[in-house]
């Protein structure tokens, strides 16, 4: 059972996906995702792997209950994609060569425009969630896709600042927000290749870092080939210094915001990467508790710019040490 429930209250969907509670308990040492598997190509370097428990589908199944005019009911029309990152199982995004990760960014590219040419979908999702602390069940490397028949709410609070602040300055808020940070100076990472990096100002996680194109686009199809290899150094430059905090491959949840994909024009909006690691310290977690959950206001325990200066300070300290 998949359907779209709408809650009045908050105004936004929930994603009901019970099917996904059925997901068979897999033997130990199989993995769908290696070569050999009989489910993936024997030959691959990246590829997108059909979600087999899809929370989005096309056509989507009949929703098991029946709307109300309060309670809104919708069916879950819409894509669930694996992105396999290498046929290699031990490894990571950080450890692949910077050409490997390129051809990760191509194959974003390539399956952004498809999903976005198609009438169904309104919003293409592209993210990562990495570490078994953020509740992954397949160790081999991968991120998801999925495309939404609307555009999510994190993503439409964006939408809307940027609009406004578009129509009472004529500029961009994300690149007067980039301004900003390189004026103050004590949060920025790295800038180079086509790419800015910080820890915002605003950071609600201890060592969240943004990454936003220097170049004011809407989203990853306009990348020229010269910034797609940009992206793929200043990904790894960011995953490098991740995994070189404390000494261990550091989990986090990676997300993609670019403009939605509804045929309408995005001129104020700005396509940009954020990191969330769930660590703030090398054996503390950050919990999502009742003030984040309850109240929706993050409580980040330790100052953006102290982690700033400890993420500048870790290895590698500039772009072009990356290899
Ligand atoms: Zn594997
Ligand atoms: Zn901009
Ligand atoms: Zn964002």
């Amino acid at each position: 059972m998949s359907e779209l429930r709408w809650n009045p209250i908050l105004r936004e969907w929930v994603a009901t996906a019970t099917h996904r509670m059925d997901r068979p308990q897999l033997p130990k040492d199989w993995c769908p995702f290696c070569p050999g598997s009989g489910r993936v190509p024997e030959d691959y370097d990246v590829y997108i792997y059909p979600n087999d428990f899809p929370t989005f589908s096309i056509p989507p199944p009949e929703p098991s209950v029946e709307g109300t005019e309060l309670f809104k009911v919708a069916p879950s029309v819409g894509v669930c994609d694996v992105v396999l990152y290498t046929p290699e199982h031990d490894t990571t995004l950080a450890q692949l060569p910077t050409s490997h990760i390129a051809k990760l960014v191509r194959l974003w590219r390539r399956r952004f425009d498809e999903l976005a040419r198609m009438e169904e979908i309104v919003y293409v999702f592209i993210f990562e969630n990495k570490g078994e602390v953020i509740g992954v069940t397949m160790p081999h490397p991968h991120g998801q896709i999925y495309a939404f028949p609307y555009v999510p709410p994190k993503v439409q609070r964006e939408l809307d600042s940027a609009e406004e602040h578009y129509g009472s300055t004529g500029r961009c808020l994300f690149c007067d927000v980039m301004d900003e940070e390189r004026r103050d100076g004590r949060r920025v990472l790295a800038e180079g290749y086509g790419f800015f990096v910080v820890v915002p100002f605003y950071a609600r996680w201890p060592f969240e870092v943004h990454l936003t194109s220097l170049r004011h686009i809407g989203d990853i199809r306009e990348l020229s080939e010269e910034e797609v290899e940009g992206l793929a150094r200043v990904l790894k430059f960011v995953l490098l210094k991740y995994d070189n905090l404390y000494g261990f491959s550091f989990p986090y949840m990676m997300v993609l915001h670019q403009a939605p994909t509804d045929g309408k024009e995005y001129p104020h909006y700005h396509f940009h990467i954020e990191f969330y690691p769930p660590y703030r310290s090398r054996d503390k977690l950050k919990y999502l508790a009742g003030c984040e959950s309850g109240a929706g206001t993050f409580i980040n325990d330790s100052s953006a710019e102290e982690k700033a200066a400890h993420l500048r300070e870790t290895p590698p300290r500039t772009l072009e040490e990356v290899g």
